[in-house]
């Protein structure tokens, strides 16, 4: 599988710095079900945790985050994309 998503892309999409065209080149990556840069963005936004013994951790963050991505890429179809999603209306409820 190619990457043509670097780090540095990678962070900024975490910081929410990432322009419009490189976020979307890293969900349409990430949609493709790219365990590599899964798992380096689960790293990005929980630094400082183990890589090892993690992995039923990084599942359930990784399940919740292509739920997420899948949203996007539903919004990003329909041109929505790029529309910051109001606090407090997240689909999910936490936990
Ligand atoms: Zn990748």
């Amino acid at each position: 599988m190619k990457h043509p998503i670097s780090e540095a892309v990678l962070q900024r999409f975490v910081a929410g710095r990432a322009s419009r065209a490189e976020s979307k080149a890293v969900v349409a990556h990430l949609i493709r079900g790219c365990p590599l840069c899964s798992r380096q963005l689960a790293a990005l936004v929980h630094p400082g945790a183990p890589s090892g013994g993690y992995d039923s951790a990084l599942d359930a963050f990784a399940e919740g985050f292509l739920d997420d991505l899948e949203d996007f890429e539903d919004m990003a179809a329909r041109g929505l994309a790029g529309t910051p999603r109001p606090a407090g209306t997240s689909p999910r409820a936490p936990g």
